[in-house]
């Protein structure tokens, strides 16, 4: 089921959450909705869900005008971030109980309810009370009750958002399977980018009741089409132009600042005309990859990242002098790539 998104504005009183949002769902795909707290996901989310109203615009699902339909008369899902899990009810009566509502027969609701319990991987905790699973285990009976009466569309607000760290990512890599096995148009909001960029087909990144950018995880990664998104999508060092990393590396004089990802600067040991010395101030290890912050001639102060493998064997050392060359960099104002050596990133 297709969700089309059509100029949508919605106000709380004089306070513009949502500003003109277009935006089109594709039948089958898992979406999520990036961006920092206050951007409007939770709004554009309830509004799709039929739980705001828009004050213009339309929101069709699968080619119906749904506007003003009620929330009841949209197929939908629903999990929320605080477990809305029923206390006095088991996990299977939990489960069950949209399908109970709905007055299935005995035997469909058993089968379902079984159905469902293996999906999440539960089968074992049909007959425990919420109060008995762990954190993360409620939220996959939160979901096996949305999925249990076949939704059209599924839609999560920050369903991991009050969990802790370990269990996010098995929830996220296990809600992408799940989103493979059963392939419900899904949109998923999360403030999170490395969640978004994990468990999303497409992300919408958001900022101030607006569309900033939609696009493949990769697309927003290395061709991000603001400086908020540049920003806001991973780590970035912002360079003044005048700074001979960057204006040894351009034949245009910038009137503003560029961007260079911290993975995309080369560092070398080795004295070398072409590269700008610096000092390493701070090596530190963040698992895979280590950070060294390094300082320029200038005083300007840049961050790096690079893998382990390729540390090591550079011997890098706090207070060291190396020489580093950028391998790409975005232009400040529009983002558009400035250079791009690619070939450094086959090296
Ligand atoms: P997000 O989910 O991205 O954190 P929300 O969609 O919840 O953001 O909120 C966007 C903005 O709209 C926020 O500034 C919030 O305070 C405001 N807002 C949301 N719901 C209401 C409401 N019912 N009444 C007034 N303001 C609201
Ligand atoms: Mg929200």
């Amino acid at each position: 089921m297709s969700i089309i998104v059509e100029h949508v504005c919605k106000n709380f009183g004089d306070f513009q959450a949502l500003h003109n949002i277009n935006l089109e769902i594709k039948t089958g795909t898992l979406v999520a909705l990036l961006g920092p707290s206050g951007s409007g996901k939770s709004t554009l989310l309830r509004t799709i869900a039929g739980l705001e109203t828009p004050d213009i615009g339309n929101i069709i699902i699968n080619g119906q005008n749904t506007t003003h339909l009620d929330v009841r008369q949209r197929n939908i899902g629903f999990v929320f971030q605080h477990y809305a899990l029923f206390k006095h009810l088991t996990v299977r009566q939990n489960i069950a109980f949209g399908l109970e509502i709905r007055k299935k027969s005995r035997n469909f609701i058993k089968h379902r309810v079984e159905e469902l319990l293996a999906l999440i991987q539960l089968e074992g905790l049909g007959n425990r009370y919420p109060a008995q699973l762990s954190g993360g285990q409620r939220q996959r009976v939160a979901l096996a009750r949305a999925l249990a009466v076949q939704p059209e569309v599924l839609l999560l607000d920050e369903p991991f958002g009050a969990l802790d760290a370990k269990v996010r990512q098995e929830l996220r890599s296990w809600l992408r399977h799940l989103h493979d096995e059963v392939h419900i148009t899904s949109v998923f909001v999360t403030h999170d980018q490395e969640e978004a960029m994990a468990v999303a087909d497409e992300i919408v990144v958001m900022n101030n009741g607006k569309i900033e950018q939609v696009g493949t995880p990769a697309d927003i990664y290395d061709r991000p089409a603001t400086p908020f998104v540049m920003n806001f999508i991973g780590a970035v060092n912002v360079v003044p132009p005048h700074i001979s990393l960057v204006a040894e590396h351009t034949t245009e004089v910038l009137p503003h600042p560029v961007f260079i990802r911290p993975h995309d600067i080369e560092i070398s040991a080795l004295a070398n005309p072409q590269n700008t010395p610096a000092r390493i101030q701070r090596i530190t290890h963040l698992g895979w990859e280590v950070q060294v912050d390094l300082i320029l001639a200038d005083h300007h102060q840049l961050v790096v990242h690079l893998s382990r493998e390729k540390f090591t064997k550079l011997h890098l050392k706090k207070g060291q002098q190396v020489f580093i060359k950028p391998k790409r960099g975005y232009r400040g104002d529009t983002c558009e790539v400035l250079l791009d050596k690619a070939s450094a990133y086959s090296a």
